[in-house]
């Protein structure tokens, strides 16, 4: 496989065109942003980290029956991928309540919900990705009534492999992001990235962030908190 040239760069990845015009070879970058972009920091391990994490999870996906674009890691920060047209939605995805959850709604972080609650927001940097509804989504023309539904049912079906995954290395799994592509043949596939820059994972025992919130709060480094989640990974792997 050859790697072409530079198609897309993102926030923490660059996405390069490969001599197969389905796959993409994906680099991670060390680049950490929160508050849309207007905090910026490099952090040397970040984008090896996130990488090894989310080639993890994609294939214990793939063995959940969870189809995904992951073909397989290149090296510790890159990665090929099936490509797929993004939808711009982001599928968040919560099992207690954190963020902008809480926030908006008052409720304390840390407080369980009943059931798992599906969010859709509305990719668009400009208009610092608002929360949209069905309607919303239809109106936009983003997508159809059938893949909004489709979205909610896989969304919660990578939920219950995540939480069955997490809960298997201590780890209680708040809430998290996803985004969808389709495929040539209109198809649904899971994309992008499921790592702890996407996730809210706290410790079971400790109910301390594992996640990208020590970065967003200040709370400290994310290098040896993401390194923690990727051993608890791999020790299971074993
Ligand atoms: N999230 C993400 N990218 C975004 C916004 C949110 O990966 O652009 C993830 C975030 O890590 C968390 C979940 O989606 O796991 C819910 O985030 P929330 O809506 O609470 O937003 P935040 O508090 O991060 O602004």
């Amino acid at each position: 496989m050859e790697k072409g040239k530079l198609l897309y760069e993102g926030k923490a990845k660059q996405l390069f065109q490969t001599n197969e015009s389905e796959v993409i070879w994906v680099e991670y970058l060390n680049q950490a942003t929160a508050l849309n972009g207007a905090k910026k920091d490099q952090i040397k391990g970040k984008g090896e980290l996130n990488n090894r994490i989310t080639s993890l999870i994609f294939d214990y996906l793939k063995s959940k029956k969870i189809k995904n674009h992951f073909i397989k890691r290149l090296s510790a920060n890159e990665q090929l991928i099936q490509a797929v047209e993004i939808i711009p939605l982001e599928v968040v995805v919560r099992n207690v309540a954190a963020g902008s959850f809480s926030k908006r709604l008052a409720i304390p972080e840390g407080t369980s919900l009943s059931l798992p609650i599906v969010e859709f927001y509305y990719k668009k940097d400009e208009l610092d990705d608002p929360m949209v509804i069905d309607d919303h989504i239809l109106f936009l023309q983003i997508a159809s009534t059938e893949e909004i539904a489709q979205l909610r049912q896989l969304a919660l079906e990578v939920n219950h492999a995540l939480i069955e995954l997490f809960d298997s290395i201590d780890i209680q799994l708040i809430d998290f992001k996803l985004e969808f592509g389709r495929q040539k043949e209109g198809s649904l596939l899971l994309a992008d990235e499921v790592s702890p820059d996407t996730c809210r994972l706290w410790d079971k025992k400790t109910n301390e962030h594992l996640d990208k919130d020590i970065y967003r709060r200040d709370l400290g480094d994310i290098v040896p908190v993401y390194q923690e989640v990727l051993n608890r990974l791999e020790k299971r792997g074993k």
